[in-house]
């Protein structure tokens, strides 16, 4: 196996690795650096833990080393969770060189970021929001220069999910060079693979990790079948088991919407559990305090939203558990992928409902591997279901109590606004796109009976012509 200097790094940069502990070069590392130090353009897929932050991280510093000036280089990536662990990685790896790094995201101070824009630093980590926002409205720092792009989380910042980066992507590609290096990373590049060639267009070295399947083999991936009311006792009784079992072990719970983010915290603190929250419609500021006390192990349960779904490296993480099955298997895959980290060890349970198996078996055939069921004493759940629904619902009584629907309505129209739109007439759309799609249903429908009942007429027609024709022969017979 090849060591970090014959890959071509320095020896002080090798220094630093083996001070932080990387001492060998991961696949990803070994693979995607040497091409990235010769110049090339590079995508690299692989699987979440395996130490693809510092496959870029590194070559970037160690070439900043050679021609230090600000601003070297840019790092776009989805949340801002994930830039602030980004930047640590420069800030660390870069620290005997005085490396300048910035972070520009959104929910934070826009004048103190401006400033530091432009005060040049040599590293920009951003979300393509923010940083756009930026580009629009100020012409005191420029991206005109700057020898790297890189994309971490690639295929999410391109696709057009519940938060559509296009438009921004579109103003930041529009500031910098067309003569640069651009670094592509993901766990699930293949599936935007073709939209992503257009960014990287200088013949981009391509690597994905060979193993068959697209998560770890040290991650031990279990699936519990549940009937729907049944499953927040199945979610208590697991981390009363894992809890009472090892206290030192950290767990992360995802689920699919704020609210019921929101909803399961109160529930789990109800059951003394000390539980903190992420989810997107927190302030910045507290969803980085959560995520730090969670880091610090100050909390050990973290009940979160996809915005924890990505990157995020938690070493203390053994546990994630999946409330609601996801819908799209990429999005299991970086779930699960918050546990068994850098060659650790790690379960992942997902709870399935009669009405998620498909989703199960669409996660399977994607990650090349097979959920095994979880074994769990059935009466023990059953014992605590009334408690933990009567709980859940003392919990959904005391939010609706508080504005957090009207928040999120509120949310939406801010968006709107930044976006250009008139809430008020998107709303009005939506409802005339509704009562469209509603027609159509109910037209499909009707079309659908009559097509029917016209089979059914033929049937009947054709049975009584049999029956006529059965007749007649046993009367010629007689
Ligand atoms: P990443 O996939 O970039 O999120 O990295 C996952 C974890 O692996 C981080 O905690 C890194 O510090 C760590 N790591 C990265 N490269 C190596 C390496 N070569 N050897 C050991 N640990 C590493």
């Amino acid at each position: 196996m090849a060591d970090f200097s014959s890959l071509g790094l320095s020896d002080w940069l090798v220094k630093q690795c083996t001070q932080l502990g990387i001492n060998k070069p991961t696949p990803v590392q070994e693979n995607c650096m040497p091409p990235i130090l010769e110049g090339r353009d590079c995508m690299g897929c692989a699987k979440t833990g395996s130490g693809k932050t510092a496959a870029f991280v590194l070559p970037v510093v160690q070439k900043l080393s050679e021609d230090p000036y600000g601003i070297f280089c840019l790092v776009l990536t989805p949340t801002r969770e994930l830039a602030y662990q980004i930047a640590e990685q420069f800030r660390v790896l870069g620290k005997p060189l005085g490396l300048k790094e910035c972070i520009i995201v959104g929910g934070m101070d826009m004048v103190s970021q401006a400033m530091a824009l432009s005060n040049q630093p040599h590293v920009v980590v951003a979300t393509p929001g923010r940083l756009a926002d930026h580009i629009r409205s100020s012409n005191t720092f420029s991206l005109r220069k700057i020898q790297f792009l890189i994309l971490d989380e690639a295929d999410r910042l391109l696709e057009q999910g519940c938060t559509d980066f296009t438009k921004d992507l579109e103003t930041i590609l529009g500031v910098v060079p067309a003569k640069r290096q651009t670094l592509l990373f993901s766990a699930t590049l293949t599936d935007t693979l073709h939209d992503l060639k257009n960014i990287a267009m200088n013949k981009p070295f391509f690597w994905e990790s060979k193993s068959e399947t697209r998560t770890v083999e040290e991650l031990d991936q279990r699936y519990i079948l549940t009937p729907e009311k049944v499953k927040d006792a199945y979610l208590v009784h697991l981390i009363q088991t894992f809890t009472d079992e090892h206290d030192d072990w950290s767990i992360i719970v995802f689920t699919n919407t704020c609210k019921s983010c929101q909803v399961l915290t109160m529930m789990m603190r109800e059951f003394n559990f000390p539980t903190i929250c992420l989810h997107s419609m927190m302030k910045q500021k507290q969803r980085f305090a959560n995520l730090a006390k969670f880091k610090a192990s100050v909390f050990k349960l973290l009940i979160a939203t996809d915005v924890a779904a990505r990157g995020l490296d938690i070493p203390s993480v053994q546990v994630v558990i999946n409330h609601n099955t996801p819908g799209l298997p990429k999005n299991y895959i970086h779930r699960v992928g918050r546990t068994a980290r850098a060659g650790r060890n790690g379960v992942a349970i997902t709870l399935v409902t009669q009405y998620d198996i498909h989703l199960v078996q669409s996660i399977e055939a994607q990650n090349h591997a097979k959920l095994k069921e979880y074994p769990v004493v059935e009466k023990e759940v059953l014992k605590i279901l009334t408690q933990v629904n009567v709980t859940r619902r003392q919990c959904e009584i005391k939010l609706e109590a508080t504005d957090f629907d009207e928040k999120k309505e509120i949310n939406k129209r801010k968006q709107l606004i930044l976006e250009g739109k008139d809430p008020d007439l998107e709303a009005k759309r939506k409802a005339e796109l509704e009562k469209i799609r509603s027609h159509k249903k109910k037209f499909k429908q009707r079309i659908e009976e009559s097509i029917q009942k016209q089979k059914r007429g033929q049937l009947k027609k054709k049975l009584m012509k049999r029956k006529q024709i059965k007749k007649r022969a046993t009367k010629v017979t007689a």
